[in-house]
């Protein structure tokens, strides 16, 4: 398909499209050839993909609040009630049917080979798109066997899907919250929990409360959403912000300093908005100290007694969705190495690191009385 039907479909001008163009990527997927939009571009979401004649979306960015009282009413103006879903703690994934093959795309718009071969064991989205072609099922990848990000869910033993948010493929245009809810119901489709509505004017005690909840289960936050989902808010908790920074501190050189400056930033606001007293901030800033410092000084101590850091998955399936998989991360120019690989019930089990080459020369270095000038 040219530029011209395509610049249709994303309702954007010719020029506007020849001016994307320049900034899309190009790949492949199963010999089939298809871009990508892999930032944030004016106009066109990021992770929109244009793939056999169809564009498919880019799920939007989600703004955050740090401060409850304040940004709730600022963020959803003029609605009157706001809907409180369960933020899960997974990898965003975009289902969609392209050319009567169900495929799953990731936040920047790649074909991900690996949840595509995996999807039909986690859900079953074929009655969904035989009612639905036009649907993009929004939803996150959870749970410990997962290549991504390694969350654990209470009943959660391996991969397993929540959707979240159902767009229409090409616009983008959101189903709103109840009539979602209410089709995935109907087509068996496990989803996140919606917590409640509540009126915009009071939604910050309900969500405070919540959030603590989440927070003594270790659970990653909410998020809010108007009505018509057209407009959202995020909101995390302390858990999840200690979670984070455990994990960037065990990966200190290859984690970027913006992502635990925020992390730390979200904490100091949230200490103040629920005018903790000095027992309660020392207790939080105990358990962030201990968070980052522990975590880090577990990764020094491998460091020097011969070992190697870095992201460690484990993941069950096929055989052959397992090569894909490391052909995939190997060909996105990550360092991969297997540390276990059995098989169990017919499937594979392969337990693997992404190889962090900065944090595990650094340390080395600096173990090694490298002088730092700064
Ligand atoms: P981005 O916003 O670009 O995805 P990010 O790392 O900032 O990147 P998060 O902080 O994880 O993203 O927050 C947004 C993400 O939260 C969504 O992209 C989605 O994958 C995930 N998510 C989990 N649960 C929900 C939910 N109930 N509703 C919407 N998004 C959810
Ligand atoms: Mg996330």
């Amino acid at each position: 398909m040219n530029g011209t039907e395509y610049h249709r479909k994303l309702g954007i001008g010719e020029s506007a499209f020849d001016a994307l163009t320049d900034h899309l990527e190009e790949r492949s997927y199963d010999g089939l050839e298809y871009r990508h939009v892999p930032d944030y571009r004016q106009g066109v979401e990021r992770g929109t993909a244009l793939i056999a004649g169809e564009v498919v979306r880019g799920f939007p960015k989600i703004p955050r609040t740090l401060v409850l009282e304040t940004g709730i009413p600022n963020q959803f103006d003029g609605e009157e009630e706001i809907a409180v879903e369960e933020k899960l703690n997974g990898y965003n994934v975009r289902f969609a049917r392209i050319d009567g093959d169900v495929l799953a795309f990731s936040r920047s718009g790649m074909v991900c080979p690996f949840t595509t071969r995996i999807a039909d064991r986690v859900v079953d989205l074929d009655p969904l798109f035989d009612a639905h072609p036009e649907a993009t099922v929004c939803g996150e990848m959870i749970g410990p066997e997962n290549p991504y990000t390694a969350h654990d869910y209470p009943g959660v033993d391996s991969i397993a899907f929540r959707a979240f948010d159902w767009r229409d493929r090409r616009t983008g245009e959101p189903l709103a919250v109840s009539a979602r809810r209410e089709r995935y119901e109907e087509f068996d489709v496990p989803q996140t929990q919606l917590f409640g509505t509540y009126d915009v004017a009071d939604a910050a005690a309900a969500v405070d409360r919540i959030v603590r909840g989440l927070d003594a289960e270790d659970r990653e936050g909410v998020v809010m959403k108007s009505p018509d989902c057209a407009r959202q808010l995020k909101y995390t908790t302390s858990a999840s912000n200690r979670g984070d920074l455990a994990y960037a501190f065990s990966l200190p050189f290859d984690y970027g300093r913006e992502f635990v400056f925020r992390r730390l930033i979200r904490e100091g606001f949230q200490t103040v908005e629920r005018g903790e007293s000095d027992h309660e901030v020392r207790e939080r800033a105990r358990d962030l100290g201990e968070a980052i410092l522990l975590s880090m000084r577990e990764s020094i101590e491998t460091v020097d007694a011969g070992g190697t850091v870095g992201e460690r998955h484990t993941v069950r399936a096929s055989e052959e969705s397992i090569d894909v998989l490391l052909e995939h991360l190997r060909g996105q120019g990550l360092r991969i190495e297997i540390e276990a690989d059995r098989r169990e019930d017919g499937e594979r089990v392969v337990t693997f690191r992404k190889r962090t080459q900065a944090t595990n020369d650094k340390i080395r270095n600096y173990l090694d009385g490298h002088i730092a000038r700064e």
